[in-house]
């Protein structure tokens, strides 16, 4: 593997951005993919985030519009990425490896107001960095014409798949010359993706990085076994970011956005400094979030699956699975947000005897084992054998509905979001999304019915709670109040 940025074939504006941005070697995906992009070469990359993929197409990109220029709304390239967050993160990868050049870049994402984006687009963008949705919406409105797009981009398609946007992605497709370069990008390969490479790629090199399928080997990966109760898992939780000695900062994981919503503001009222991070909240509250996150003002992120996908967070020590995810990719997408560039890092999946099918899935998906971690003071809901044993011992003790170790805990039976809909169907699998804007975002796990759990009562001792002090850190800074 080349030992620097000089083999490669980048421009040296390009080089120059890149030992200014620190970085003095390239990562496996980009010495591989940037020879081939350079030659203007199809690429199908499997890489998951955290290998330095953004990179591996930006650079090589930049180099390529050097020569040449853009015209009045005919972008040059166009980047297509699944989420507002992800885009907006290539976006400031343009800015930071493209300082040399003068290049203009448009953004068409959802939550932002199209005004200011238009206008370089009508002055000509080299770069078009969008949503499938809003792309499209703009598109109709004759705002973009797509002929004079040289190279296009489809970064995290098995996401865009779980999105439903693959029917906009072949629209996109049938929209753009023929001739042109496709630098296609996937963490997973299931067949329907592979489908979409046939189609619509030419000749590809095919560069993978890391074993299809597999986690990290830099993450630390724990399963803890919890009640099935929603108060009693936010117990559990608190118990382990406590005890977990070398945590600096955390994401955790729902599998709803209503979860996201009641653990965050759980974790206020116990002290933490946490944040929540979902599809519902407006752009500017997303970002300020995110940003509050990464300048280290707030300690613990808690976001369901869409909202975080490939996030850009080069340090975060601990993930949490508060949930344990329904699809089996979702579990190294979340993980993989620990553990990157090397670093190491710590992954700790709660799981309740309900997620039986769902870890027997992952297990099988990374081909390993998760070792229990044991916690003392949670409590496992005991399999339905020895529950009745366990249901005499809470007789004598004249508990009925918890565990020998927990006593009750008021504060923690809170849902305070409004509930769900109660009468619709779950979605089928891999459903198609609504197309515009508002909804594009949205994941079959966040569309979901959430059945309503009791209101919130108040504060009271908990067995995790309000046993030890928050360590330091991870308290909340006034300012976040
Ligand atoms: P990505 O896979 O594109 O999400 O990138 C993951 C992280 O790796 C980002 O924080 C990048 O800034 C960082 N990164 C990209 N290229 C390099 C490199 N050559 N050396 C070290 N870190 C890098």
């Amino acid at each position: 593997m080349p030992e620097d940025f000089s083999g490669l074939g980048l421009s040296a504006k390009v080089t120059d951005a890149v030992a200014a941005a620190g970085y003095t070697k390239p990562t496996e995906i980009q010495a591989q993919a940037i020879p081939h992009v350079l030659e203007k070469k199809d690429i199908i990359g499997i890489a998951q985030t955290g290998t330095g993929k953004t990179a591996s197409f930006v650079l090589p990109m930049l180099t390529l519009l050097e020569s040449g220029r853009a015209r009045a709304r005919m972008p040059r390239t166009l980047i297509l990425e699944p989420t507002r967050e992800l885009a907006a993160q290539v976006a400031e990868n343009f800015e930071k490896y493209g300082k040399n050049h003068r290049l203009t870049m448009a953004l068409l994402i959802g939550g932002v107001s199209f005004e200011d984006q238009n206008k370089v687009l009508d002055r000509g963008a080299d770069v078009l960095i969008a949503t499938p949705g809003r792309m499209l919406d703009q598109f109709e409105r004759g705002r973009i014409l797509l002929t004079g797009v040289d190279i296009l981009v489809i970064d995290e398609a098995d996401r865009m798949l779980d999105m439903g946007f693959i029917p906009d992605i072949e629209r996109i497709c049938g929209l753009l010359p023929a001739r042109r370069q496709t630098l296609f990008f996937s963490a997973t390969m299931p067949p329907e993706i592979q489908k979409l490479t046939n189609r619509f790629l030419r000749d590809p090199i095919k560069i993978e990085v890391a074993r299809q399928n597999s986690t990290a080997e830099t993450i630390d990966q724990k399963l803890v076994k919890v009640s099935n109760k929603p108060e009693e898992k936010r117990a559990a939780l608190r118990a382990l970011i406590r005890g977990e000695k070398d945590l600096k900062n955390a994401i955790i994981f729902c599998n709803r956005k209503r979860d996201v919503a009641t653990l965050a503001r759980s974790l206020q009222r116990h002290g933490f400094s946490a944040g929540a991070l979902h599809g519902d909240m407006d752009q500017k509250s997303r970002m300020e979030t995110l940003d509050a996150f990464k300048t280290d003002k707030l300690k613990l992120l808690i976001a369901s699956d869409v909202a975080a996908r490939g996030l850009d967070i080069p340090a975060v020590s601990h993930v949490f699975n508060f949930d344990v995810p329904t699809h089996a990719e979702d579990y190294i997408h979340r993980i993989g947000r620990t553990g990157r560039a090397g670093r190491s890092g710590v992954s700790i999946t709660l799981a309740a005897p309900s997620d039986g099918k769902y870890l027997d899935a992952i297990v099988k998906l990374i081909q390993r084992d998760i070792p229990v971690m044991k916690l003392d003071g949670i409590v496992i809901e005991a399999p339905a054998d020895e529950r009745a044993s366990e249901s005499g011992e809470r007789r004598r003790r004249g508990s009925r509905t918890r565990g020998p170790r927990l006593k009750p805990e008021a504060a923690e039976t809170a849902e305070t979001a409004p509930a769900a809909k109660p009468h619709r169907e779950p979605r089928p699998e891999r459903p198609r999304q609504e197309e515009r804007p508002r909804h594009e975002e949205r994941s079959r796990q966040e569309e979901r019915p959430v059945p309503r759990a009791p209101r919130e009562r108040g504060k009271s001792s908990s067995p995790f709670g309000s046993d030890g002090p928050v360590p330091a850190f991870l308290l909340r800074p006034s300012s976040t109040r």
